[in-house]
């Protein structure tokens, strides 16, 4: 069966393969050295399986896309206040290595432009260059989930023709926001650049932000979901250089681009994509890229704002187990929509029963929202005169008895304790 999913992205690529618009990335001389047909895609889905077409051993340079990766890895070290502090999260609409700041702070737009990237790069605390460059380079490949190697030629010339990010560390410097030599963050972020990747990493690297921070090979958290949610919320509005808009209602999935002719894009929860296509529109995104992208999002219904249907009912079953104690049957995941509904069906039946059992035998997952709202429950009832229980045999809940309603392991165990409790005899 998986083979249609094989074929179904074969026929996207071939689709788009006779297509030679854009051009070469020519202003880091290596760059313009590639093959300009090279093309491939790579979809991991959030289990870490992974589908690939067209050329997907290519390597290429990452080039910005490593931008979202080092903002993350900086919030992790350093949480989010200093982040903050020197780099905003605001979309500039200008071209990703314009020199400019935000006029009231003095600091980046955001991390997604040149500038809020090479400040980035500042914040991984360490000693020396090759300390900070290591985290980095050690960070993308856990999201990676393989090692991942430095392309020396581009990296050589990248640097030999940064003045333009020159001009930007300097003006950084000049106004507090870099901490460190500039000239010594600049070859940190020509290195981080200059990484090598194939539409596989990539697609990894964002199935590892589609997981909340969890990458698929190793099983290995390299985030947390705080982070993640931060980084993909800049990519949302950042990602795709001076096209976000553009992007956001065309394909609308979190996603970075770099001149090297890479996509990466993040269904979160879901899965995540690697394109590659070296040809640029004149923003520097890959033509070929959005194309697919483009295609991905409609073809699939990727876009992460399609509404589909809404959320199901958490409610899925009620039935009087014996006179006076109702048994509400919960299931899927429990957000504040689910237990809202939950305790809002409770207020409105509790002339009903005396006893309100939860069965939460089903609940796949329960957030923190869910668990403080399902927390006021046994207080709420008792000031009806009425009693809850709960049905939690996985501990969903992870609560202590006294704060919540009284907790069983078995439904049979609270059918007993509430019929003993309509007779009195509850002690
Ligand atoms: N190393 C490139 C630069 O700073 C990255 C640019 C990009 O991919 O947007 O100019």
């Amino acid at each position: 069966m998986a083979e249609l999913v094989q074929r179904y992205l074969d026929q996207i690529l071939a689709d788009h393969v006779s297509s030679t618009d854009g051009a070469l990335a020519d202003y880091i001389p290596e760059l313009a050295r590639v093959d300009p047909d090279g093309f491939g895609l790579s979809l991991s889905l959030a289990d870490g399986y992974v589908y690939e077409s067209g050329d997907p051993t290519i390597e290429f340079t990452i080039q910005s896309v490593s931008k979202p990766f080092t903002y993350a890895l900086a919030l992790e070290r350093i949480g989010r206040d200093a982040v903050d502090a020197k780099i905003g999260v605001e979309p500039s609409g200008e071209a990703f290595n314009v020199i400019s700041v935000d006029e009231a702070t003095k600091t980046p737009m955001n991390p997604m432009i040149n500038a809020g990237a090479i400040a980035a790069v500042s914040l991984i605390p360490g000693a020396t260059a090759d300390e900070r460059f290591n985290q980095i380079h050690e960070f993308y490949s856990a999201c990676a989930g393989r090692q991942l190697a430095v392309d020396d030629d581009v990296y050589s010339s990248e640097k030999v023709t940064g003045s333009r990010n020159r001009a930007i560390a300097y003006m950084l410097q000049s106004f507090g926001v870099l901490d460190g030599d500039p000239d010594e963050i600049l070859d940190v972020y020509v290195r981080q650049c200059s990484i090598k990747v194939t539409t596989t990493d990539l697609a990894r690297m964002a199935a590892t932000l589609a997981r909340g921070g969890v990458e698929a090979v190793e099983e290995r958290r390299v985030a947390s979901a705080e982070v993640v949610q931060r980084t993909l919320s800049v990519m949302v509005t950042c990602g795709m250089y001076d096209a976000a808009g553009d992007w956001v209602s065309a394909v609308g999935m979190p996603a970075k681009s770099g001149v090297g002719g890479g996509i990466a894009a993040v269904l979160p929860g879901q899965l995540g994509i690697g394109v590659y296509s070296p040809r640029l529109d004149s923003k520097g995104n890959s033509v070929r890229g959005v194309e697919v992208c483009r295609a991905l999002s409609a073809n699939l219904g990727l876009h992460f704002l399609s509404v589909t249907r809404e959320s199901r009912s958490t409610i899925r079953h009620t039935y009087d187990a014996s006179p006076g104690v109702r048994v509400y049957e919960l299931h899927g995941d429990l957000l504040f929509t689910g237990a809202e509904q939950v305790l809002r069906t409770l207020d409105q039946e509790c002339g009903e029963f005396d006893v309100a059992i939860l069965e939460l035998s089903r609940i796949d997952d329960i957030d923190d929202a869910a668990r403080r709202m399902l927390a006021g429950m046994r207080q709420s009832l008792s000031a009806a005169g009425k009693e809850g229980f709960v049905v939690d045999p996985d501990d969903v809940l992870r609560v202590t008895q006294q704060t919540y309603a009284r907790v069983f392991g078995t439904l049979d165990e609270a059918l007993n304790a509430a019929r003993a409790h309509r007779a009195g005899s509850d002690g």
